[in-house]
């Protein structure tokens, strides 16, 4: 007699279960988009010299085209109760990932101005400048990480951050704005709108920060090269230079007594929807590994036949769905309290990023020498994984900040 095998087939979203009428039907539109446009589309841009990615003819501006008609404007986000809109979040921005990271990721910049807006209670904003691309500029020349961490977590004792390289000078009811943002900058060649995050000169010094939106068709903004890079590279990145642009004063969305918690609330969004997005970029990693597993004949057999192949497809199977996991509690955990928990989604942000790039790698290794070669889709998305261990905040930094948001006591928050 044989024993009798009992074997469950899962979904295509692994454990997941309890999706509403709503959410289902969200992420089966969602990844019709991912398969349809952002796949194809990332990988011929994928292709591009960085300068041609965001040239008028480009198929870039086709992303926001068709993302459009999906109806999942930051208006209508923003209608649905906070969870919901978490659990949403965390539905959609995995679809995205898989379909192509830094499509994805252009996305999600693309939306940061209306976040910052609406987190500091400035939602006229939204309605002043509507349908504009956006990005987030906070990073600096001289100021990388030390950007992320005003609050001086991981600052080394007794240093300091130093002058900023963008400032604002606060005159009247007008402001002025002088300098750059990094190259870094993800849509920076393509936004229209900006949530800057720099410095300010007011009565009380002039080494603060403050956050203003800036319109970048003002006069005096202009853009540098777009730079060239190993992964994401359907992300337009790029430096904007700022000489002595004048907005009114009400383009202040927070200033330096409110700074502080903007960059908290922005930075907490930005690594919840990073380890979103990057739980997709796992899920497509899996996902080839365990179909080219099950195709590619070695030694007589399929490779799944053998046992460590199995090993390997079980581990990262055991990895994308702690991430997973993790990445929609923190959304929907954040958004059911007042005060989300940047320490939550830094720690979503680290464990996509990171099973991203071990899964992509893994997946590699079990294409053999395909997995090295540009006609298989496995080296773009291990080098896509691998930027996402700097962006957003190099992963060690962001986890020092966790854990000192772990250990703060009323001394030292
Ligand atoms: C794909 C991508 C997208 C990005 N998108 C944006 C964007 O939209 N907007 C934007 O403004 N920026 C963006 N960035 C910039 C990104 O946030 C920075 O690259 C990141 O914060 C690190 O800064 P840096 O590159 O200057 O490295 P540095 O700050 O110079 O750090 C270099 C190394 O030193 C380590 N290090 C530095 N300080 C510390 C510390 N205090 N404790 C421990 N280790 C430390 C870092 O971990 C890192 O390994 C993006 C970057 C990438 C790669």
């Amino acid at each position: 007699m044989t024993a009798m095998k009992i074997r469950v087939q899962l979904p295509v979203s692994g454990l997941e279960c309890g999706l509403s009428e709503m959410e289902a039907s969200v992420q089966t539109h969602v990844r019709r988009y991912a398969t349809q446009v952002l796949r194809p589309l990332g990988t011929r841009l994928d292709r591009l010299p960085a300068a041609a990615v965001v040239q008028e003819a480009s198929e870039y501006w086709q992303v926001f085209a068709e993302f459009e008609k999906l109806g999942l404007t930051l208006e209508t986000l923003l209608q649905l109760p906070d969870v919901e809109r978490g659990r949403l979040l965390a539905i959609v921005f995995e679809e995205l990932g898989w379909g192509d990271a830094g499509l994805a990721v252009a996305l999600g910049a693309a939306l940061i101005p209306g976040i910052v807006s609406a987190q500091n209670g400035r939602l006229d904003m939204l309605a002043r400048y509507p349908g504009r691309l956006g990005c987030w500029a906070i990073t600096e020349p001289d100021h990388g990480s030390d950007m992320l961490d005003s609050s001086g977590h991981a600052r080394h004792p007794g240093t300091q951050h130093g002058r900023a390289n963008c400032r604002v000078h606060l005159d009247g009811d007008r402001l002025w704005i002088d300098g750059q943002k990094s190259a870094w900058v993800s849509n920076g060649p393509s936004a229209q709108l900006a949530a800057l995050f720099c410095g300010l000169v007011d009565d009380h010094g002039d080494d603060q920060r403050c956050v203003v939106l800036v319109p970048l068709d003002a006069p005096g903004v202009s853009r540098g090269q777009a730079l060239d890079k190993i992964g994401q590279r359907a992300l337009p990145q790029g430096e904007i230079f700022f000489d002595h642009v004048c907005l009114p004063r009400d383009h202040l969305l927070a200033d330096a007594q409110q700074y502080a918690a903007a960059e908290y609330a922005v930075l907490t969004q930005a690594n919840s929807l990073m380890g979103a997005i990057f739980t997709g970029v796992a899920r497509a990693a899996y996902e080839q590994a365990l179909a080219y597993a099950q195709q590619r004949r070695q030694g007589g057999v399929p490779l799944v036949q053998h046992q460590h192949v199995r090993y390997r497809l079980f581990h990262m199977f055991r990895k994308l769905e702690a991430a997973r996991a993790l990445a929609r509690q923190t959304l929907l955990f954040n958004h059911s309290v007042s005060t989300p928990a940047l320490q939550g989604a830094i720690a979503s942000k680290v464990t996509a990023t990171q099973t991203a790039f071990e899964l992509a790698s893994e997946a590699v290794q079990m294409f053999g020498g395909n997995g090295l070669s540009r006609e298989y889709p496995l080296e773009k998305l291990l080098r896509d994984a691998r930027a996402s261990l700097i962006e957003d905040g190099c992963n060690e930094l962001l986890a020092i900040k966790g854990g000192s948001l772990l250990s703060a006591t009323d001394a030292d928050a």
